[in-house]
């Protein structure tokens, strides 16, 4: 028998066990069921403001919102409704160099942020913006004097991701926001692996701007959040031109079952997460205890103290991700980022990190949540201290016969 004889929602009969819980996280149940109506009789078009079903729809949306600015001690009207996190990033980027650019065109953000916020701010150059990508430490973390000696007077937007996607590390956003309002600079977070996992509130943290996506919080793909500051208002130009849903900011037909079901997954979130956060921690500190007395030379990247409990990033030295992953079929682990594992780069986190290109080559993300179990946890470790074990041997023998005695 090859995988885990049970029944969950993630490890069914025959299925791998799930660990990559920072690609996406499995639709939580109770927000299938939330979202099924609207799939069916209550289909309205919510912008139709003439009859029950633009009414019914247009409630159902408005109280998801409601449910999801509560999540992150927001108001609803600071919620503006995306296809997800990576649009609330390009917005938010895009919208807020735009909008200011004859007042300051200097924007900040990190070498580890995820490609949309790379791409966004890089892109930016070509239209005349100044782009500074700050370097990271060895931990993953933001120097902050780093951030204080490019932060001007000219610099209208920094962004920097609350958790990163690849070692799960945690910003000190606060400190950030702090450093940004010295010099009137708006502060963007991509908050996708933060939001509903770890505490995030927007005043408590005095982010302007963050970006929340739907399949990372149980909910579902294709929808996401932008938070906008009211108070005071932060003013950006929208990527769309259309009808001017969402305030103005984001043109197009909400659509309803994917609003529900966030709204659901953000109750739920709101709800469950310290518990759930509590008993991750306890899962990880299994997984690594189990990982070093099988492989002590395992290294884990990322600051080990500001991290999220659901994630570890390790380095097997001198075992390959691509063989590891090859021959561990009952398991769905990652290399990094899932937008970059078709690539045969190695993790541009990793190496900011300063990491050398092999061991790079030789690092694994695991990511568990809500529905991972004990017993997947110890069935994963065994299997992945046999494959190491398996391959160093194998490599071993292979280098005897590449270099016969004498
Ligand atoms: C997944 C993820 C994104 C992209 O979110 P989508 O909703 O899939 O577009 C952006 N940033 C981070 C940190 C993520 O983990």
């Amino acid at each position: 028998m090859n995988t885990l004889d049970k029944n969950s929602a993630t490890s069914g009969k025959g299925r791998p066990v799930y660990l990559d819980y920072q690609a996406s996280t499995p639709v939580d149940p109770r927000v299938v069921d939330a979202m099924a109506p609207f799939f069916g009789e209550k289909f309205g078009n919510p912008h139709s403001s003439g009859h029950f079903y633009g009414w019914e729809a247009g409630e159902a949306v408005e109280v998801a919102r409601e449910n999801v600015a509560r999540l992150i001690g927001a108001t609803a009207r600071e919620i503006v409704f995306t296809s997800g996190a990576t649009e609330s990033n390009n917005l938010a980027i895009k919208g807020i160099a735009r909008f200011h650019k004859d007042q300051r065109n200097h924007i900040v953000t990190l070498a580890t942020e995820h490609k949309c916020v790379l791409e966004s701010s890089i892109g930016l150059e070509r239209e005349g913006f100044k782009v500074s990508v700050l370097p990271v430490m060895e931990n993953g973390l933001l120097d902050l004097d780093r951030l204080r000696d490019v932060v001007t007077e000219n610099t209208s937007l920094v962004s920097v991701m609350a958790v990163n996607n690849e070692i799960g590390v945690i910003q000190p956003l606060a400190e950030i926001a702090a450093i940004c309002r010295d010099k009137g600079a708006f502060f963007h977070s991509d908050a996708a692996q933060a939001a509903g996992r770890i505490p995030f509130d927007v005043e408590e943290l005095s982010v302007d701007l963050a970006s929340l996506s739907g399949h990372k919080v149980y909910g579902p793909m294709g929808i996401g959040v932008l938070y906008v500051r009211r108070r005071p208002r932060v003013r950006l130009e929208p990527l769309f031109s259309g009808g001017g849903q969402e305030q103005g900011l984001r043109s197009g037909t909400l659509a309803p079952p994917l609003c529900v079901g966030l709204g659901e997954a953000a109750v739920i979130a709101a709800q469950e997460s310290t518990d759930e956060a509590e008993r991750l921690s306890t899962l990880r500190d299994r997984f690594l205890e189990k990982i070093l007395i099988n492989i002590p030379d395992a290294k884990i990247n990322g600051d080990v103290i500001s991290r999220i409990p659901g994630n570890l990033n390790f380095t097997f030295p001198g075992v390959m991700a691509q063989d590891l992953m090859a021959g561990l079929k009952d398991l769905a682990i990652s290399t990094g980022s899932a937008c970059n594992s078709a690539s045969v780069e190695p993790s541009y986190v990793l190496k900011a990190l300063g990491l050398s290109d092999e061991d790079s080559f030789a690092s694994v993300r695991i990511g568990f949540g809500r529905f991972t179990t004990e017993r997947e946890i110890d069935f994963a470790t065994d299997k992945i201290a046999d494959e190491v074990d398996r391959i160093r041997r194998g490599s071993l023998q292979q280098s005897m016969h590449a270099t016969p005695a004498a």
